[in-house]
């Protein structure tokens, strides 16, 4: 190990943020509460206030306490709140409150007359966190408006500790947000920049000495015009107190040109994301900066190889610094996006845990890192049995299976195209489905009722054996069997009562995948989810939906569908390995969903879904990495559904809107049918299929499932006739736009029976 002029540098240790849930997700309880008034403000608040001191308390072994991340909702929607910028509809001319906010995320639907609809939710960058999308208007003003920062800062000063706070900046706030009216945002950039300094006076005067200022947007490709604003913004903002720029998620060393300019004293860099960029950072960023290292992976389970990034770091800096700097080890992104304390789960295997690491232990890594960089001799040693697990692991056949390995090689050798093109299959689907035109069908969930909850707990727990939880679930499909059938609908689903989540699901079904009892990560606001671990190379040991939907399809002469969750989803929606990659994981998941696939066609089901509402989401965040994304991801749908005979009709679904950028790719995977949210946009997005000639069959969604509301007759049949106008009737399904799950079947089946009446109306009138 090179370790000489490490000394030369100054460390210190930070996180970049703080989960702010609690680790038995107490604020998740405490907001549940407070909505149903079986909490005051008061209890809420101490709820919140407890989370911080136990936040800080882990975090008093770094350099800096970090202040400003806990939200009662979300950040962007404090950020908001903090400059008096949330829209007129929920605050009307009142102060902010705690409830203002609830009801810019939530909505006021009560009154029939005076409702207020929620902001937007928007994905924040490509996490599974979602963000109050800020609404821009050309009059807005801002000013001061909430001191939830400020008072915390003085929380966290008052006990002691050393305060950094974290600010989402000014540009990035802006081009986080969208306009209500059409003007360009941009224009209100120096009215932002005029209130962000008064916050940072107001830090200067509470004696903070550093600020995290956030500009994540860094990471993204950015139109020129944005990218020209950072100088003259920061001019205006730096100088008052010492500020470190902060970006994650992808690399910015494309931007050091610009960033080195900018009146800034730090800057953090994700060395997850990309490590390449810190030897260009190096040589590039003034001398008396400060560079944060981001290390850590605030966006996984996995523990950090401290011994790696221990010799790496030492290397690079020895490198290339020319004279001694300051350096700050930290996360890599906060921790917002990882589980909270490993401590907790009891049940892990011995070694399966020891490859972990949670938000908790992370901040001990940060700090152990720090600590060997700063004085390696004494810290080698124990840094290198740290990581030691990890590394055994890499080696480990129970993680790297032969068989899988072999599998994978094949996989290579085939081609992932179905044995025919599309207009052949379409012609043997055509003959042995004989459907009607416009046929109409569901996405897959029924109404998941309290009973049916019940059901999966008790056998998880062991309460219920599995042939009375079998026995269960079959009269639970025999009757929404039944609804359909009384529905009159042309291709039914099983309902998938068996089913909490359709990733969780699979993830338990397979092998290669860890669950955890503890591990949750924040979703927006108090919903939390908790994804499974791949752990191993993943492998299907047994059918994992052939019971279920071959005794579906026992009850029924008309087609059942089966239902998957696709190999794409099924990775974006789990914690993925880190020694290999997203794309092998994927093909291997795909390997699996294909031999399910065959075995449902040997179980006498003719069509079978394979859902990717994800496949938008696992989209890289830089240009420069979609194509090959899409490629690999397309040829992982692809593999799925190859073991599907001609005659065998695979459909996808695929919802959360914007596909028009990937409409390529979606036209790629080459379903036979695509049901597709569109009722929300108002068929908007059909105007890209039309436009791009889509050639498959089509289900856009023609009622919003979201929504309790019943959609008539009327509104339904104007969408399927304006869809009609850009996509030839012989190739429209008629569908709600997502699977009903979170509905009550009273409004399911009114809903249901007008899509199908107009199904049957529009037959005859285009007959
Ligand atoms: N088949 C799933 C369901 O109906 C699809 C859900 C989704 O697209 N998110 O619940
Ligand atoms: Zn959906």
């Amino acid at each position: 190990m090179s370790q000489a002029n490490t000394l030369n540098h100054s460390f210190k240790s930070h996180v970049l943020g703080y989960p702010r849930v609690g680790e038995q997700r107490e604020l998740k309880f405490a907001l549940e509460k407070y909505w149903k008034g079986e909490f005051t403000e008061q209890q809420l608040r101490d709820v919140g206030k407890t989370i911080r001191q136990q936040n800080w308390a882990t975090q008093s072994q770094l350099s800096f306490v970090t202040v400003g991340d806990f939200a009662w909702y979300d950040h962007v929607l404090s950020t908001s709140a903090l400059i008096g910028h949330l829209p007129k509809r929920h605050r009307g001319d009142s102060d902010i409150s705690l409830d203002t906010l609830f009801k810019v995320a939530r909505g006021q639907s009560n009154s029939g007359c005076c409702g207020a609809a929620a902001s937007d939710m928007t994905k924040w960058f490509n996490t599974n966190y979602h963000y109050i999308t800020p609404e821009f208007s050309a009059d807005d003003k801002f000013e001061l408006s909430w001191s939830q920062l400020f008072d915390e800062i003085e929380e966290a000063l008052a006990l002691g500790h050393s305060v950094k706070p974290v600010l989402l900046g000014p540009i990035s706030y802006l081009y986080l947000g969208k306009e209500v009216d059409s003007f360009d945002r941009l224009t209100l950039l120096p009215k932002l920049v005029a209130v962000y300094q008064q916050v940072i006076q107001r830090l200067a005067d509470l004696g903070i000495e550093w600020l995290q200022i956030d500009e994540p947007i860094l990471s993204l490709d950015l139109p020129s015009q944005w990218l020209q604003v950072f100088k003259p913004t920061y001019d205006e903002l730096g100088g008052t107190v010492k500020l470190l720029l902060s970006s994650y998620f992808d690399r910015i060393d494309d931007k050091l040109a610009i960033i080195k300019t900018l009146r800034v004293d730090g800057v953090h860099l994700d060395l997850v994301a990309n490590e390449a960029q810190l030897i260009e950072a190096l040589s590039v960023l003034p001398n008396d900066w400060v560079i944060s290292l981001g290390v850590v992976n605030g966006r996984n389970v996995w523990k950090c190889d401290a011994h790696y990034w221990l010799e790496n770091l030492s290397n690079s800096l020895n490198g290339n610094a020319t004279s001694a700097r300051q350096i700050w080890i930290g996360s890599s992104c906060s921790l917002l996006h990882s589980p909270l304390n490993l401590e907790l789960e009891t049940q892990l295997p011995a070694d399966t845990k020891s490859w972990f690491a949670f938000a908790k232990q992370k901040v001990s890594e940060v700090c152990q890192i720090t600590k060997a960089l700063s004085n390696p001799s004494e810290y080698a040693e124990r840094v290198l049995a740290y990581s030691r697990p990890i590394h055994q692991r890499k080696n480990s056949i129970n993680v790297h299976k032969p068989q899988v390995q072999q599998k994978l090689q094949r996989l290579k050798e085939q081609s992932s195209d179905r044995l025919l093109p599309f207009p052949e299959r379409q012609a043997a689907q055509r003959n042995a489905l004989n459907l009607p035109l416009f046929p109409t069908t569901t996405i897959g969930s029924f109404p998941q009722t309290g009973d049916i909850r019940r059901l999966r707990s008790q056998f998880k727990t062991g309460a219920l054996t599995f042939d009375a939880y079998r026995k269960q679930i079959r009269s639970e499909i025999k009757a929404v069997v039944e609804r359909q059938e009384s529905l009159d609908l042309d291709v039914l689903v099983h309902g998938e009562p068996e089913r909490n989540d359709m990733a969780e699901y699979f993830a338990e079904q397979l092998n290669g995948f860890q669950t955890t009892q503890y591990g949750w990560v924040q979703s927006y606001g108090s919903r939390c989810v908790k994804p499974a671990i791949v752990v191993e190379d993943i492998e299907r040991l047994e059918p994992m939906t052939v019971d279920w939907t071959r005794y579906a399809q026992s009850l029924t002469t008309k087609p059942m569908k089966g239902m998957l969750t696709g190999p794409v989803t099924l990775m974006c929606w789990t914690f993925p390995r880190e020694d290999i990659t997203r794309q092998t994981i994927t093909q291997q998941l795909a390997i699996a969903l294909k031999e399910e696939v065959s075995d449902l066609q040997d179980a006498g089901i003719n069509i079978i879904q394979i859902d990717e509402p994800a496949l938008r989401e696992g989209l890289p965040l830089r240009l420069a990495d979609q194509q090959h994304y899409l490629e690999w991801a397309v040829d992982a749908f692809k593999v799925s559904a190859s073991s599907a005979l001609p005659e065998t009709q695979i459909h996808t679904h695929m919802c959360y809107s914007d596909f028009n950028q990937i409409i390529d790719s979606v036209a790629h995977l080459d379903a036979d049918v695509i049901t597709i949210e569109t009722s929300r946009s108002n068929m908007e997005l059909l105007d890209a299929f039309e436009a791009f000639d889509y050639p498959n069959e089509i289900g856009p969604g023609v009622y919003d499932i979201h929504s309790p509301n019943i959609p008539s007759e009327q509104w339904m049949e104007q969408l399927v006739k304006r869809a009609s106008t850009q996509i030839p009737k012989e190739r429209l399904w008629i569908n709600p736009d997502c699977g009903l799950k979170t509905r009550g079947w009273d409004e399911t089946e009114k809903s249901l029976k007008n899509m199908v009446n107009v199904a049957k109306k529009l037959r005859k009138e285009f007959a």
